[in-house]
């Protein structure tokens, strides 16, 4: 009988990728992955730590599986979560029989053998060669290509650091070849992604950044688009916006957390750039690409973060009219340096402040979308949806639906936008 897995992710991009490539490895070894939960003879749950609530969740999840063990089954918690707590785990939830960081996902499917016969399986430490090589995609036209993995900066707020350990970057010729092949199987679109895609190259003490691999990246034929995320601000050079700008295979995308529009809390964050130097970012990049799409991420309720701290950052959000932010109430995670800072906002105080900014950034990205209708733009087809209309992504991704012949999968054609809907654009051919 085919031996089958319920894989269940929390968290970002990048436990989304990792949960792509854990099925590639599963697959790769005769077992089936499921969406059946009470069939499945694995259930692994990838798990995120860098909130708190993302992290009770799992915890949710996890307890609910308590008599698995006793029907044969078995329980893996994988992921940050794996790698912040170990072991210790196991004591207010001992019946998880595999505890698995990032980096050992291609032992799992023969360390799964010995975890049915009842052995527990710990595999947390940091390992030197942590990339999945994936080698087909399964008719798919957009795949996620982790080029970074962990992370130096140690923001104080942050997690990641702790759960994905120091900055490893791939090796060039890997990625490009990884790329190549999954061009050949359909792929036109890639995505690169790293806690910090822009500090690219910087361990592997060679004359390589992340702008030489995007311009490598973008000599692949078939391949019709390249973005990235995530940047940070203190390495977002002239240099990656200039490549954006020359190249028509860089998506015209850039998301770039500021967290908050105070210098002083920046500073607090151990963030490592002021909002002028931020702004001048922008004002760069939007004067190279004038249709370049901005994102962001804004933390509320920092420690410490006075009335004064918050304001500046609602007027920093108005200055720059980010086309979406993602709003984040500050929560301590064990190990970082927030978490021993005194004078913590209160839960209602965090929410008013996220409720503010988000009513004000719901403004915002209402006007730049309407400013879209009748503007032409080229689409990457991607598929039909659910109600027939073909879907796809403009340089600056936005997500588009139109009518039209679905042979056009697969390739960029111009379209009309003629109305915004609900964060979703329709247009015509
Ligand atoms: S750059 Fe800062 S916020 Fe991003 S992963 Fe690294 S430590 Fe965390």
């Amino acid at each position: 009988m085919v031996k089958k897995l319920y894989i269940k992710t929390y968290g970002c991009q990048m436990n989304f990728a990792d949960a792509e490539r854990l099925k590639y490895i599963f697959e790769k070894n005769g077992w089936q992955i499921t969406d059946n939960i009470d069939e499945a003879l694995a259930i692994f749950a990838i798990g995120c730590s860098v909130r708190q609530h993302a992290e009770n969740k799992i915890f949710s999840f996890i307890d609910g599986l308590k008599n698995i063990k006793k029907q044969g089954r078995v329980v893996g918690l994988l992921g940050c979560t794996a790698n912040i707590y170990k072991k210790d785990i196991l004591n207010q939830h001992p019946h998880i029989n595999i505890i698995c960081g990032t980096d050992y996902f291609d032992l799992l499917p023969e360390k799964i053998e010995s975890a049915l016969k009842g052995e527990k399986i710990i595999l947390v430490e940091e390992n030197q060669n942590p990339f999945v090589i994936k080698t087909n995609s399964k008719n798919s036209i957009y795949v996620d290509i982790p080029i970074t993995k962990g992370c130096d900066n140690f923001c104080s707020y942050c997690v990641v650091p702790y759960a994905r350990g120091k900055l490893k970057s791939r090796n060039s010729v890997e990625i490009i070849n990884e790329i190549k092949n999954l061009s050949d199987s359909g792929v036109r679109h890639v995505n690169l992604l790293g806690q910090n895609v822009n500090e690219y190259g910087k361990d592997l003490n060679i004359k390589y950044d992340f702008a030489e691999l995007l311009k490598e990246i973008s000599k692949i034929d078939k391949l019709l688009r390249i973005s990235f995320m995530t940047s940070h601000p203190k390495d977002t050079t002239k240099k990656i916006l200039e490549t954006m700008a020359e190249n028509e295979k860089i998506m015209k995308h850039l998301h770039l957390p500021v967290q908050s529009g105070s210098n002083r809390i920046l500073k607090l964050m151990n963030r490592k750039y002021s909002r002028e130097e931020y702004l001048k970012i922008i004002e760069y990049a939007r004067a190279l690409i004038p249709d370049i799409s901005i994102t962001s991420d804004i933390m509320v309720g920092f420690p410490e973060e006075t009335e004064k701290d918050f304001l500046e950052t609602y007027e920093f959000v108005k200055e720059i009219q980010y086309d979406k932010i993602y709003i984040f109430k500050y929560s301590k995670r064990p190990f970082t340096r927030a978490a021993k800072l005194p004078n913590s906002i209160s839960e209602k105080e965090k929410q008013r402040r996220h409720s503010l900014i988000l009513n004000l950034q719901k403004k915002i990205s209402r006007k730049i979308s309407e400013n879209y209708i009748n503007k032409n733009v080229q689409i990457l087809v991607e598929k039909i949806n659910k109600n027939g209309y073909l879907e796809g992504k403009s340089l600056n991704n936005k997500t588009v639906y139109f009518s039209g012949d679905k042979n056009k999968i697969r390739s960029i054609i111009d379209v009309k936008i003629e109305q915004y809907s609900s964060g979703s654009y329709y247009a015509k051919l």
